[in-house]
């Protein structure tokens, strides 16, 4: 594994994501993905799948590095998941390695009355990747298509005019961010979209790890059982969703999420298959640039202490 070279390193991260890409979702079921699945690796390749992470992890900051430098290109990664699904120890783990400067999480968690005031792109619209920035959405407006969907009451503190709240609502929602995210991808903004599914089985060995442990208490939260006796609806609502929003320019990976650390290196996998096909180059200095940098060069050699 020390050994692999750059190219194997992509050529394999490629391998890892191909398989959980949804570009197109009219033919895509949630039930042809199995939670456990961690293609042909076996526990005991589990510390090598650790030792090709370091090494793509690395090679994200590096393409970081040069998607800061070259000022043109955004990435916006999208998480969305059933709780304790690994969203958060997922993106602490892939980003560890990339300047802070260069990222910023966001995490949308139930909406403010300022929030509510807004249409609900808005909150999401304000944490928006600069160009040379990696966006991290924990949870995002696709939420306004999965908790609100199977709670439809909430949909009621919304704030829409009745008229406009129709049967029709979550494919129009749908539409609106088809379009928003084709916008976005048209202006520069890569935009990768990640459901991390978990087994109901797995999640409750989790929670009960949570109650368990005295260290892992604070991550436990009774909303958590309460959301979990909808598991069928929101199996529903995120099928439906992946169906109607997966597309080329921002596909859906739906990756298998009942083993942590497969999680974590087919969701770096993709995020390198991505910044890969950017082409990403450190800008080439200009002729006058450096003759600037040539003086400046003679300037320092030049200085007496
Ligand atoms: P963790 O539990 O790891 O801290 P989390 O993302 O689950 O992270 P919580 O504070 O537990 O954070 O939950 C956030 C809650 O906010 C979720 O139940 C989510 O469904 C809810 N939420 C997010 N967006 C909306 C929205 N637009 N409308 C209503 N509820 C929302
Ligand atoms: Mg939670």
């Amino acid at each position: 594994m020390q050994s692999i070279s750059r190219k194997d390193l992509i050529r394999r991260a490629c391998s890892f994501a191909e398989p959980f890409r949804i570009s197109s979702g009219e033919s895509f079921r949630l039930e042809d993905v199995d939670p456990e699945d961690t293609l042909h690796l076996e526990a005991e390749d589990k510390p090598l799948a650790k030792e090709a992470l370091t090494m793509g992890i690395e090679l994200l900051a590096e393409y970081q590095d040069k998607l800061y430098a070259q000022d043109s290109w955004g990435l916006l990664l999208i998480f969305q998941a059933m709780d304790a699904a690994g969203k958060d120890g997922t993106i602490k783990h892939v980003m560890s390695g990339v300047n802070p400067q260069g990222c910023q999480v966001s995490s949308f968690k139930a909406p403010t009355s300022v929030d509510l005031d807004h249409d609900y792109l808005w909150r999401c619209m304000q944490c928006l990747p600069e160009r040379g920035r990696i966006g991290i959405f924990n949870r995002s407006y696709y939420e306004d298509t999965l908790v609100v969907r199977v709670h439809p009451e909430l949909l009621e503190h919304q704030k829409i005019p009745p008229e406009l709240v129709g049967k029709d609502i979550w494919k129009e929602r749908f539409k609106d961010i088809r379009h928003f995210e084709s916008y976005l991808s048209r202006n520069g903004i890569i935009v990768r979209k990640f459901f991390l599914h978990v087994s109901k089985k797995e999640q409750k060995r989790r929670f009960l790890e949570r109650l368990n442990n005295p260290e892992k208490n604070w991550k436990f939260s009774a909303a958590d059982i309460r959301e979990r006796a909808f598991w069928e609806d929101y199996m529903a609502a995120y099928e439906d969703m992946i169906r109607h929003t997966a597309s080329d320019e921002a596909p859906w990976y739906v990756v298998p999420a009942n083993n942590k650390w497969f999680t974590r290196v087919a969701v770096a996998a993709a995020i390198i298959e991505t910044l890969d096909s950017l082409n990403l180059r450190y800008p080439k200095v200009g002729e006058e640039a450096r003759r600037e940098l040539e003086s400046a060069r003679q300037a320092l050699e030049a200085e007496k202490a």
